[in-house]
């Protein structure tokens, strides 16, 4: 903000004094069954994998009721993680909203949320090995939903040089490679990601979007439910652990594994699968 601020009205402390309020409490927030999950994920057998390399990206898709996990392996690596509706790509990941609803970052029992006019959790987080990091003394948490993706387009506005394997371009390119078109004719599918694994906050000064090293380590992963079919694509960021840079290929990387199971269905018998908004869509017009 400018520093050349307005003067403040006399009654500025009382208005400043007005109480916070949550604005989704989790009181009012229909919640995940986690014993149900937990249950059907000790069974569960790993059906598929996929190895996505270093600053670049891979699409793969699942089934409701098969839970995939994002992996850490070989070294400190953060991933940027898109998904879609698998019969409806103008379904996908809502990041503000999940922001909106959970936290700014998210972990074990938080659910993704999708796009208006479905509005439903695609996923639920059913496990994280990183669960423990809770929030550290700079106010990071791991995992967020606060940042977008890296992208060719900022970096240019920014530095004036052209890279092209920021997540964006790499996911452009995962997801064209599944549907077998040209990267910029899928490019606006792309969307705003959960930064998995990666430690970020806001400066407490000036409020601006921080990151620091992940704390990722190899065998660390997030585990998924899907609630529905889902397409999902996977970037290994060219700022590897995001301790210092991004956008070029300056920062260590390593690759990340994706990797799908398939749990005793008998585990799930009493699972709700989650459906479309019920709202009428008339916006305040007549019926
Ligand atoms: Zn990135």
């Amino acid at each position: 903000m400018s520093s050349e601020n307005p003067t403040a009205p006399a009654d500025a402390a009382l208005r400043r004094a007005a109480k916070p309020t949550i604005v989704y409490p989790a009181s009012t927030m229909p919640r995940p069954d986690m014993a149900v999950l937990e249950a059907a994920r000790h069974t569960m057998v790993k059906i598929h994998e996929v190895v996505v390399p270093p600053r670049n990206a891979r699409a793969f898709r699942l089934s409701r009721g098969q839970f995939f996990r994002i992996v850490s392996i070989e070294g400190p690596q953060v991933g940027d993680l898109n998904l879609w509706n698998a019969d409806d790509l103008s379904e996908r990941f809502f990041s503000g909203k999940t922001r909106a609803l959970h936290a700014t970052h998210v972990g074990a029992g938080d659910r993704l949320w999708s796009t208006m006019p479905y509005v439903r959790p695609m996923v639920t987080i059913s496990h994280d090995t990183l669960g423990w990091y809770g929030w550290d003394s700079d106010g990071a948490g791991i995992h967020d939903v606060i940042g977008t993706r890296c992208d060719p387009y900022t970096n240019l506005l920014l530095s004036g040089t052209g890279y092209d394997f920021c997540c964006h371009s790499n996911l452009s390119r995962a997801l064209a490679a599944e549907l077998k078109v040209e990267p910029c004719g899928v490019e606006h599918h792309i969307h705003d990601v959960l930064n998995v694994f990666m430690c970020t906050g806001f400066t407490k000064d000036t409020h601006q979007y921080f990151m620091k090293a992940s704390p990722v380590r190899p065998g660390d992963f997030i585990e998924f439910f899907a609630e529905i079919d889902l397409l999902g694509a996977l970037s290994a960021c060219p700022g590897g652990d995001c301790s210092a840079t991004h956008s070029s290929d300056v920062a260590a990387c390593y690759p990340l594994k994706v990797e799908i199971f398939e749990p005793d269905r008998t585990t799930l018998g009493t699972w709700t699968w989650p459906s479309p908004s019920e709202y009428h869509r008339r916006h305040g017009t007549p019926a």
